[in-house]
């Protein structure tokens, strides 16, 4: 199942950590939308609250109330097709022999099937069909055995993915980054206490400090006292497969990610963009909110070119912030509509001029479309359409939603097809390699699945764009050190 989500982690001396958990969601809600929950742990027991909806409707004042204690973790739960039901909402929690344990994922584990196969027929049970609860069993049964730590680095030898996990044993809080490192976690000083978040600006929001990013194959044990944090480096791999996504769409732009402040990265990329495919016309127009941090990017390098003519930077379209996500809205008559609820053009923005749109992506290419429609009607006289990523052309399967491949526009059309479709007068997307620049990173330590159709993870029926050392799962109570 995918897990496009927030996980949060947070332990503190003497304050109760469920208000600063539900501060640090609600920086974290842009991860997830369909669920949020907690879970805390006194000393003596567990406590949680899962519910459904945005941060702000799951919780109630005497949810709150309830979370004792000053350690938990939480997490902000991403809807996908088919799997908007209570069960899945997250933190998971349990009571094993060994303890109590909370679990909160983000990423997408590709062997989960064969893990949690094989702990069903040792007797495992399993409440819902989700990866984190694989993770929670499989580390339950190692804690029987192991320490915490070779109990977390049994598990890692074991699962096989995408996984930034904030996980609570007892009252310890543990954040684990998968050996690729492909989503984010990071670690924070606050005032009385230490934090493990997906995006740095949870912490901003806790008014803490960013320590760093967790390290691929890291583990984090936060001292229970708050007073402390550990590292292990349990697992190290070749390369990374850091996911250029959330640099591009995903993450916050007031986040850092990889030490770099995610805005700054953006507008980079629209300075690429520019450099790559600019075209002069009279208005370049970000597509809100995604859209902006490219186009002054993009406008910027424009108005900085001896060889354009300068042009104007107007946010011309207005975003009705009422109307949900036009992304998952099941059928492509209401995508459509809502896209339409959502953005409004300033005709006089508009009216009599050649205007240049920047969006991030084109995925299934409905917002296009509908914006180059709305243009016109507005008395555009061109628009062109420049696009701050490359085509995404395959699916994800580490925690993004982005449609399968006979929904995404990229899939089988050429850039030439696809400006046809979205009756462009002219359309560019940005190239793999200044996306790597812009990013700082090699393409080698990038999962550019999406863009490539190569998988830097051993996926059924896709190919890999590396030699991919999977685990052999073994027998779990004889798994290696
Ligand atoms: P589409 O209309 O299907 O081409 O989707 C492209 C628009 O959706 C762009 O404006 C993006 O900012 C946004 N977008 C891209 N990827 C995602 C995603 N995984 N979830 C939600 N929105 C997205």
């Amino acid at each position: 199942m995918q897990e496009k989500c927030g996980v949060v982690g947070i332990s503190l001396e003497d304050r109760a950590a469920a208000r600063p958990l539900y501060y640090s969601l609600y920086a974290l809600q842009h991860r997830g939308q369909e669920s949020a929950g907690i879970v805390t742990h006194d000393g003596f027991q567990q406590h949680s609250h899962v519910g459904m909806g945005l941060v702000g409707d799951a919780f109630g004042p005497e949810d709150l109330q309830q979370l004792n204690g000053t350690q938990g973790i939480g997490h902000v739960r991403y809807p996908t097709a088919g799997s908007v039901n209570a069960p899945c909402a997250q933190p998971f929690s349990v009571s094993f022999k060994s303890g109590s344990l909370g679990l909160s994922h983000n990423g997408n584990l590709v062997n989960a099937d064969e893990v949690g196969d094989q702990l069903a027929n040792l007797g495992h049970a399993f409440t819902s069909d989700g990866d984190t609860e694989v993770i929670a069993h499989d580390l339950a049964r190692n804690l029987l055995e192991e320490d915490l730590v070779r109990a977390v680095k049994r598990t890692m030898s074991r699962i096989h993915g995408s996984y930034s996990l904030t996980i609570m044993h007892d009252d310890t809080v543990l954040g684990v980054r998968d050996p690729e490192g492909n989503r984010p976690l990071c670690i924070g000083e606050l005032e009385d206490g230490y934090a493990l978040a997906s995006e740095s600006a949870a912490i901003d929001t806790l008014d803490g400090e960013l320590i760093r990013d967790v390290k691929p194959g890291e583990l984090v044990v936060l001292h229970a006292d708050g007073t402390g944090y550990d590292t292990y480096q349990l697992v190290q791999a070749e390369n990374t497969a850091h996911c250029f996504f959330e640099h591009v769409y995903f993450a916050r732009p007031d986040s850092i990610i990889n030490e770099e402040l995610v805005y700054e990265v953006r507008r980079e990329l629209g300075r690429q963009l520019w450099d790559e495919s600019g075209i002069d016309s009279d208005v370049v127009m970000p597509v809100p909110d995604s859209g902006r941090s490219f186009a002054s990017g993009y406008a910027e390098a424009a108005n900085e070119d001896p060889n354009a003519d300068g042009v104007e930077f107007a946010e011309g379209l207005m975003k009705n912030r009422y109307v949900g996500r036009t992304f998952i809205m099941p059928t492509q008559d209401e995508r459509e509509r809502a896209v339409r609820m959502k953005l409004n053009p300033i005709k006089s923005t508009v009216e009599g001029k050649t205007v240049t749109l920047i969006d991030d992506s084109i995925v299934r290419g409905t917002t296009s479309t509908q914006l180059v429609e709305l243009m016109r009607d507005a008395g555009a006289e061109a628009v062109h359409v420049r696009i701050g990523a490359p085509q995404i052309i395959a699916p994800c399967y580490m925690g993004i939603d982005m449609a399968s491949r006979d929904e995404l526009i990229a899939a089988d059309r050429s850039v030439e097809e696809i400006r046809d479709e979205i009756e462009a007068d002219s359309l560019s997307y940005l190239s793999i390699d200044a996306v790597a620049a812009a990013l700082n990173q090699s393409k080698a330590d990038l999962c550019l699945g999406c863009v490539t159709g190569e998988y830097p993870y051993d996926i059924e029926g896709e190919t890999t764009d590396r030699e991919v050392d999977r685990p052999s799962i073994g027998d779990p109570q004889l798994a290696d050190d």
